[in-house]
């Protein structure tokens, strides 16, 4: 069925889809590049999948083509709707909803039924918003099974990095808290078009039955967030907003008020959120 449909220049040509910045627009245009960019999901015949900003559909084509159930795709771009909706044609119905709007506002499970996978090469401009959200829902498991999403590499890199190095911060410890993270693939910027200044890279990310660590999502959150705001100050500095008492706090964690962020495990910070909310000063 995917063979019924243009090439991807073509559709680009006809809708009038000039990739624009403020959408973060950079289009996968190979079709081999998207169905391995599907590949990276794993099994996808018994899951229905999210996939947010499809543009004109060449990853929308790999993921249906890989046989997914159910397909939603979610794009603000009203230009792009034809070129999706010829997409839709090409499948039975009931295989690909296409619905304009923005991601941040559409709730994927109104037409989703679980297991759920998402599978995006987001937006840059919008990437980690949306993954920090996927991460710190109130309820643990989240709707998704898996995230494969697109970043630019030097975002991937502090999704996976490990404590003492450059790239550790806030979401190497979302993301480790309550999944499995890897770089999958790393694509450099000709392989977009029009091809940006940095490479990219995707992570697929499975989540855990459980977080590693006992701890409330958003005072975890904050937490992190404040101690790498400034991230080569003591964290006794950095933290001092949480309470007056944090150089005990910190200490009740397992954590020297002269560490910085950057050498704290999750279980530490996990620890510390711990002992904040106890302390009621979240
Ligand atoms: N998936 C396509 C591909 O791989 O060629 C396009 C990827 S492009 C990097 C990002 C897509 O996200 C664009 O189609 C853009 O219009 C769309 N987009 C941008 N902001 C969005 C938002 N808030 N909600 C949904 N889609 C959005």
């Amino acid at each position: 069925m995917i063979d019924s449909l243009p090439p991807l220049r073509e559709v680009i040509r006809t809708h009038g889809l000039a990739a624009r910045r403020s959408l973060g627009q950079n289009f996968l245009l190979d079709l081999n590049l998207t169905a391995r960019i599907a590949r990276c999901a794993g099994d996808l015949e018994d899951c229905d999948v999210l996939e947010v900003g499809p543009g004109p559909g060449g990853l929308t084509r790999a993921l249906l083509a890989s046989g997914a159930r159910h397909v939603l795709a979610v794009e603000k771009d009203a230009r792009c709707l034809a070129a999706l909706e010829q997409i839709a044609a090409a499948y039975p119905p009931g295989r690909l909803t296409i619905v304009q709007g923005d991601a941040l506002e559409v709730d994927p499970m109104a037409y989703l039924r679980p297991p759920v996978r998402v599978v995006a090469n987001l937006p840059y401009n919008m990437g980690t918003e949306l993954l920090v959200r996927w991460l710190t829902p109130d309820q643990w498991p989240p709707f998704w099974d898996s995230l494969t999403l697109m970043f630019q590499r030097e975002v991937a890199e502090r999704i996976v990095a490990r404590p003492g190095s450059k790239a550790y911060g806030r979401l190497a410890i979302l993301a480790q808290w309550r999944s499995e993270a890897r770089i999958v693939m790393r694509l450099p910027p000709e392989a977009f078009t029009p091809a940006p200044k940095v490479s990219s890279a995707v992570v697929h990310l499975t989540r855990l039955e459980a977080p590693r660590h006992a701890a409330d999502p958003a005072i975890l959150n904050r937490v992190v967030k404040a101690a790498f705001a400034q991230r080569r100050k003591m964290l006794r500095a950095s933290l001092r907003g949480f309470t007056p008492e944090i150089e005990q706090k910190l200490r009740e964690a397992g954590i020297a008020p002269t560490e910085r962020a950057e050498e704290i495990d999750l279980e530490r910070f996990c620890a510390l959120a711990r002992v904040i909310e106890a302390a009621g000063s979240a």
